[in-house]
């Protein structure tokens, strides 16, 4: 008997047609003589909806008050997925957070986990029922609903996992795994058999969608095995887990991109200590993601300063940045409002030469202008104006990807 942990996203349980799906697959697992636990997001569309709701009432509602709202998406969920396992009969029982004491923080929309009571879980499972969990959704110290941050569900169905030490973490979505790129871009994209730990973290923090990027680094930390497939097929999906051997062998195991960064540039900035410092501190408070930064110094003592915001954060970003700006003499602020971040990511650049080279080279035969890059051991990104983003991707993931290359496809791994 295994303890299994499936989590379904919110186009798979986007109707009652799909509850009803979702609630047949579950039973399957049931049935076989496995413990399960799922957790559900909200109906698809459905925490947009009510984010609108609020923002038709107030420019700013009190987070307080909006995780209030967007939180009862997955209530519904889990309680129409409870209901219709119970019908076909299947002893079942929900829980929202409070009940499961889903400790958070007080960061409301953003709340991080701090533990998870497993006790009533474990009973539940115990008594032969399934249990079915709201997902995205936690409780502060006063006992105030709070929320984990946009697609956290999956963070929902990771802790639960590794809390329950279960056997593996199923997450559900409306795609078939992992893709060595997004398949609406890239024709000849592949699913992939395996990946990585480290490489799911570095595609989900770059723009691929499938898996929330939380939920990778809390299931690496506690090794919860991971697999990502579709509640729409019977197809084997992608398993995510510890690396081995075989995986160094795959130079390149996925494109990603990301179409929405915003580049700034603070031009003609004193060369001296302090102030990186002076310039990234308001903008870190203000809570804002800086991503790729650029310095280099030139001969007149004086040094360019370029980094990338989510575009988002544009407005709020280059606000800071005239202000400080001028408290600190610089010569002057610079901003593109749409670029891309194109990245390649893979274990096998630790072991292979050459791959930047490669990727640059992809870039230059197509014409494209590099504008910034960025690598760590396991991935190379390349900032480029948003215009020739897809182009980006879909020409790397062909030369470094595409089958008939020299690097090993990826599917065999
Ligand atoms: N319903 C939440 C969202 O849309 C959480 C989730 O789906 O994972 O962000
Ligand atoms: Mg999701």
């Amino acid at each position: 008997m295994a303890l299994i942990v499936q989590k379904y996203g919110g186009t798979s349980v986007g109707s009652i047609e799909r509850i009803k799906a979702v609630a047949e697959r579950v039973a399957r697992v049931r049935a076989g003589g496995d413990q399960v636990v799922v957790v559900v997001s909200a109906m698809a569309g459905e925490t947009n909806r009510l984010f609108k709701l609020a923002a038709q009432l107030s420019d700013s509602p009190h987070p307080r008050e909006a995780d209030v709202l967007v939180a009862t998406g997955e209530q519904v969920s889990a309680a129409l997925l409870a209901i219709r396992l119970q019908a076909l009969g299947y002893p079942t029982v929900s829980f929202l957070a409070h009940q499961l004491r889903l400790a958070t923080d007080s960061r409301h929309g953003n709340a991080k986990i701090r533990s998870v009571e497993a006790s009533r879980l474990i009973e539940a499972l115990a008594a032969g029922h399934i249990a079915v969990v709201a997902g995205y959704q936690g409780v502060d110290p006063k006992g105030d609903i709070t929320t984990l941050g946009r697609g956290a569900s999956d963070l929902t169905a990771v802790a639960l996992a590794a809390a329950l030490k279960a056997d593996a973490c199923e997450i559900y979505t409306d795609v078939e795994g992992v893709f060595t790129a997004d398949p609406n871009i890239c024709p000849r994209a592949r699913k992939l058999g395996r990946i990585s730990y480290d490489e799911m973290m570095e595609m989900a923090g770059l723009g691929a969608k499938v898996l929330q990027l939380r939920s990778v680094e809390l299931a690496r930390r506690y090794n919860v095995p991971l697999v990502v497939r579709s509640s729409f097929s019977e197809a084997a999906g992608t398993w995510v887990g510890q690396e081995d051997k075989s995986m160094e062998e795959v130079m390149v195991s996925g494109v990603t991109l990301d179409q929405n960064q915003s580049k700034i540039t603070i031009a003609g900035v004193a060369d001296r200590p302090g102030l990186a410092a002076r310039i990234f501190g308001p903008i870190a408070e203000a809570g804002m993601v800086v991503d790729m930064i650029i310095q280099n110094a030139s001969a007149d003592g004086r040094t360019d300063l370029t980094f990338t915001v989510g575009r988002d954060d544009l407005r709020g970003a280059l606000e800071l940045c005239r202000l400080m700006a001028a408290e600190i003499s610089a010569a002057g602020v610079r901003h593109e409002e749409q670029v891309a971040k194109v990245s390649i990511v893979g274990l096998g650049m630790r072991t292979h030469a050459g791959v930047a080279a490669r990727m640059f080279r992809v870039l230059a035969d197509e014409g494209i202008n590099i504008q910034m890059i960025a690598t760590s051991e396991i991935k190379i990104s390349v900032v480029v104006n948003a215009k020739y983003g897809e182009l980006a991707m879909r020409a790397l993931h062909d030369a470094l990807l595409g089958k008939g290359s020299n690097a090993t496809s990826a599917e065999s791994v």
